[in-house]
């Protein structure tokens, strides 16, 4: 291959610099690529998300270049690699020589525009990670498709990985479905629980995580764990999540109401009458049933497959919860596929990075 080949002719910078290969990093081989990504199924009938299943992801997808292909389709849908620190969609692959000893990872793409090289990890929960990416849509199909979640000793059986890298996958994938700042609109259901614990809230409080669950009535929903079920905090959960056009139906906990006044219609209905359903004049119904819904599920979550659930990891595992509610009507293939995009942007690092 003649250099020349490797010239970037997307920067202004032609002077210097101007060759790829002028930067001494360890590059063993790299080559114009086409524009686009080779699809995952190259060769084969369209792919479909929704015949996604265990079966076919483990039979697939367990070759870690496919798993990869598939990978990169979702994370890059417009079919061209795009570099996760300057947005540019012109890209060069990064080979290893055929006799080289030493081998440059697979699925590596080097920026035309900034000049770095980049994977379709980098900038997302799964950057710098060593798990296998075929293991990783394994762990991302489990949680999407597990109604009351799984826990990670499950994932560290069924992927083989330790536990504790189970756990970091888990609490990673979780917190990349969270962070979605759509605003609910029509009727919106605000109500809110008590998560952990032992005993009545009034006598063992500080163990009892508040968690308000924002549901728009068959569509999406957010979550907020607070500190306490304050005027102002559900003031703040309400301005975060639910447009100024929505119908809110809530319970009748007087903190609601100064918040409401802003908005189109504040309705409730009144547990402590047992009022749990009501059709107003309009034919509309006022209740906030789906929210008690999505609490017993989350619940179900705490007792039956986490156990434990510390306060500081909450909204993540209230995230998780969400994301699968808000996705609900589709495959399990179709919500992984919906997942995957979700990690965008997001970085989870637990000790702050050396540089
Ligand atoms: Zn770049």
């Amino acid at each position: 291959m003649d250099a020349s080949d490797c010239h970037v002719a997307k920067t202004g910078d032609t002077k210097t610099r101007d060759y790829v290969l002028d930067i001494s990093r360890n590059i063993a081989y790299v080559y114009r690529m086409k524009n686009d990504i080779e699809p995952a199924n190259k060769g084969e009938t369209a792919f479909d998300a929704d015949d996604l299943n265990l079966i076919s992801l483990a039979q697939e997808y367990s070759d870690e270049d496919k798993a990869r292909k598939l990978f990169e389709s979702w994370r890059w849908p417009g079919g061209k690699p795009i570099c996760p620190r300057c947005k540019f969609d012109e890209s060069y692959k990064i080979t290893s020589k055929p006799d080289t000893k030493n081998k440059v990872r697979k699925g590596l793409y080097y920026c035309a525009a900034c000049r770095k090289p980049f994977t379709a990890t980098v900038g997302t929960v799964m950057e710098a990670s060593h798990i296998p990416i075929s293991k990783w849509m394994m762990a991302f199909f489990l949680i999407c498709s597990s109604k009351k979640s799984i826990s990670a000793h499950q994932l560290h059986r069924m992927l083989k990985v330790t536990y504790k890298t189970a756990w970091f996958m888990a609490h990673r994938i979780r917190y990349a479905f969270g962070g979605d700042t759509t605003k609910l609109t029509g009727t919106v259901e605000v109500d809110e629980t008590f998560v952990g614990g032992k005993g009545e809230a009034k006598t063992n409080f500080s163990r009892h995580v508040p968690v308000v669950a924002l549901i728009q009535r068959g569509g999406k929903m957010h979550t907020r764990v607070v500190s306490n079920v304050s005027q102002k905090n559900l003031g703040q959960c309400l301005a975060e999540c639910v447009d100024k056009s929505a119908i809110v139906n809530t319970d009748n906990h007087d903190a609601y109401k100064p918040a409401l006044k802003e908005y189109k219609r504040h309705d409730t209905v009144n547990h402590s009458r047992d009022e749990y359903y009501r059709i107003n004049p309009d034919g509309s119904i006022a209740t906030t049933n789906s929210a008690e819904s999505f609490f017993s599920l989350l619940k179900r979550g705490v007792y039956g497959s986490w156990h434990h659930v510390s306060r500081e990891h909450l909204p993540k595992y209230a995230n998780e919860f969400a994301f699968r509610w808000s996705n609900s009507k589709m495959t399990d293939g179709a919500r992984m596929a919906v997942g995957i995009p979700m990690i965008e942007g997001k970085r989870l690092m637990y000790r702050k990075p050396a540089n």
